[in-house]
C-alpha cells in the first residue's frame, strides 16, 4: 500500500507544532516589538574574501575574543548557529530518545520543548512558583531520568533573574546526574548576574549566550555555549563540520572587538534608559493592570482585555508578543524595548484604551 508523504514522516515530527517565531507569525507591522531584537542595525564590511574555502569549524578569532569577553578559557567556548543550535546540540549529546528526558520551568522560552520534541526526547515541566522562581522540591521529585535541565535567567518572557541560591541548590541536587543549562541570552542587560564564574566549581553547568539580542545581530545567527572541556568535547562530536559560514565568523569577530564591545555596551545603556521610561508610562495607562520588573530588553505587562489590546496595536502596525497562553501569564503581553520613538507609538496607542475599572463603571 502506498503512503502519503505525511505518513512517511516520523510520528513525533507529524505531531510537532513548530516554534511560533515572530517572523512566522507575520503581520504587516512597521513597529516590530515581538522578538526582542535590537531596534537599529549597524553596517558591516566583510574582510575575508576566501569563500572558495570551507570555513574553520570553530573560528579561532571568534572563540578567543568571546572567551576574553566572557572571562573563561577558549577551551570552554563553543560557537554555533545561534544559541538555538546550542540547545539542540545539548539534547542530542546527552539525551537518548525514548529513554532520557529534559526538564524546564514554564513560563519560559519555547525552544526547549520544540527541540526535545523534534529529537524525540521526552520533556517534563515543573511550573515556576508565583514569583517565577524555581519550585525546587517539585523539581527534586521529577528528576528521575532527566539528563538536561534548562533554566533561563533572566527569564524570557517574564524578565526576572533566577535566585542564585536556588541555582546553587539545583546544581547540588543534579550533581553527577544531569546537566544544568543556564540560558543567558539576555545577560548583557544585567552582566553582574552571569554564572560564568561558577564553571570552575560545577562540571555539569552549561551557559548559553547569543549575539542576537544585546549585540544587535539576530540576523547573523551566532551563539555560544560555555562549559568545561569535557562537555565542549562531547558537543564537538555532534556539531556540523562547518556550523558557521565565513561571513558570519568575520562579522562575529568584529562585533567582539574592543570597538564592537564598546558599541554593544552603549546600546545596552540606551535600552535600559528607554526601558525605564516605558515602564513608567505603562504604569499610567488605564488598560494596564500590572507591569513586571525587567532585567532585560523587554517588558512583560498584564492588560485588561489583552487580546483586544494586542489586536488594536496590531491594526496600527505595532506588533507585540502575546504570552496569554503560557502558564500563569493570562492577559500578558511582552513588549520589546524598541527605540524611544517606537515606545512612544506604543504608549500613544495604549492611552485611549479603557481599563477594567472604567468599563465596569460604564456597565
Ligand atoms: C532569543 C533567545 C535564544 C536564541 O538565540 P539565537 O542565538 O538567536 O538562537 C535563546 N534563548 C532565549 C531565552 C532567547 O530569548
Amino acid at each position: 500500500m502506498s503512503s502519503t508523504i505525511e505518513d512517511l514522516a516520523r510520528d513525533n515530527v507529524r505531531a510537532l507544532t513548530p516554534y511560533q517565531s515572530a517572523r512566522r507569525l507575520g503581520g504587516n507591522g512597521d513597529v516590530w516589538l515581538n522578538a526582542n531584537e535590537f531596534a537599529q542595525t549597524q553596517t558591516w564590511q566583510l574582510t575575508q574574501q576566501t569563500l572558495n574555502r570551507y570555513p574553520e569549524c570553530q573560528p579561532k578569532a571568534v572563540i578567543e575574543r568571546y572567551a576574553a569577553y566572557a572571562g573563561v578559557q577558549p577551551e570552554q567556548v563553543l560557537v554555533s548557529r545561534g544559541a538555538d543550535e546550542g540547545i539542540e546540540l545539548l539534547i542530542r549529546a546527552f539525551c537518548e530518545p525514548g529513554k532520557d528526558a529534559v526538564l524546564y520551568c514554564p513560563p519560559t522560552y519555547g525552544m526547549y520543548s520544540v527541540s526535545a520534541e523534534t529529537i524525540g526526547v521526552e520533556y517534563r515541566t515543573v511550573p515556576a512558583l508565583e514569583d517565577w522562581q524555581l519550585d525546587l522540591p517539585a523539581i527534586a521529585e521529577q528528576l528521575d531520568g532527566v539528563k538536561v535541565l534548562f533554566v533561563c535567567s533572566p527569564n524570557n518572557p517574564t524578565g526576572n533573574l533566577i535566585n542564585p541560591d536556588d541555582l546553587r541548590q539545583l546544581l547540588a541536587m543534579t550533581a553527577g546526574k544531569a546537566i544544568v543549562v543556564a540560558d543567558e541570552a539576555y545577560i548583557e542587560f544585567c552582566p553582574q548576574a552571569t554564572l560564568a564564574g561558577w564553571l570552575k566549581e560545577y562540571p555539569h553547568l552549561v551557559i548559553l549566550r547569543t549575539l542576537s539580542k544585546a549585540f544587535a545581530l539576530a540576523g547573523l545567527r551566532c551563539g555560544f555555549t560555555l562549559a568545561n572541556k569535557p562537555v565542549i568535547d562531547l558537543l564537538m562530536k555532534v556539531i556540523a563540520p562547518y556550523p558557521l559560514s565565513t561571513p558570519v565568523a568575520d562579522i562575529a569577530a568584529q562585533a567582539l572587538s574592543e570597538a564592537g564591545l564598546a558599541l554593544m555596551r552603549s546600546n545596552v545603556a540606551d535600552v535600559l534608559s528607554t526601558r525605564e521610561w516605558l515602564i513608567e508610562q505603562l504604569q499610567s495607562c488605564d488598560c494596564v493592570e500590572a507591569v513586571f520588573p525587567s532585567e532585560t530588553n523587554y517588558v512583560l505587562a498584564r492588560f485588561s482585555a489583552s487580546s483586544n489590546v494586542f489586536k488594536t496595536l496590531w491594526d496600527q502596525g505595532i506588533i507585540l508578543r502575546d504570552q496569554n497562553k503560557q502558564p500563569s501569564l493570562s492577559g500578558c503581553l511582552r513588549i520589546t524595548v524598541g527605540t524611544r520613538a517606537e515606545c512612544e507609538r506604543v504608549i500613544s496607542a495604549l492611552r485611549p484604551l479603557a481599563g477594567a475599572g472604567l468599563s465596569l463603571e460604564q456597565a
